[in-house]
């Protein structure tokens, strides 16, 4: 008796350490959380992002001072980094504002339209993968019209 009590109680106190650890793990992560967060806007895209100062601060060291959204910088980048010619950061930067302004003014402002197109992108490439097979998705691709 006196030994399974014994047991008991240091399986309690295990179960309480573990439980503390996971508190204080909880409590790390709310500090990291109560960092300030702000309201950034994608100087690209327009996309609104919730994002610590110190994030904010470092996209906008790395790109001339302007605050991209991760899609963007990831498009950036890619410019920067499969041009066959040297561009630069800002040159990749403006041409990625080019290309997000064109499509907000498509995409956004004509949804209908959009998804014309993607439907249209869609099917096309849907057909590119299955033209080797010979199925008959010309057919398919014809009939579709736009609206
Ligand atoms: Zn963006």
């Amino acid at each position: 008796m006196e030994e399974s009590q014994q047991r008991l109680r240091k399986a309690v106190s295990d179960v309480s350490q573990e439980i503390n650890k996971y508190y204080s793990l909880e409590v790390e992560r709310k500090f990291d959380d109560i960092e300030e967060l702000e309201e950034a806007e994608c100087q690209c895209c327009g996309m609104k992002e919730e994002c610590s100062k110190v994030y904010m601060n470092e996209v906008e060291e790395d790109y001339c001072g302007k605050w991209v959204c991760g899609l963007c910088c990831e498009a950036v980048k890619d410019k920067v980094g499969r041009s066959t010619k040297v561009i630069t950061l800002v040159e990749a930067l403006k041409s990625q504002m080019d290309f997000s302004q064109e499509y907000n003014a498509t995409i956004r402002l004509n949804p209908k339209l959009s998804l014309t197109l993607s439907m249209r992108d869609i099917a096309k490439r849907s057909l590119d993968k299955r033209n080797c097979k010979g199925l008959g998705i010309t057919k398919l691709t014809r009939s579709s019209s736009y609206p």
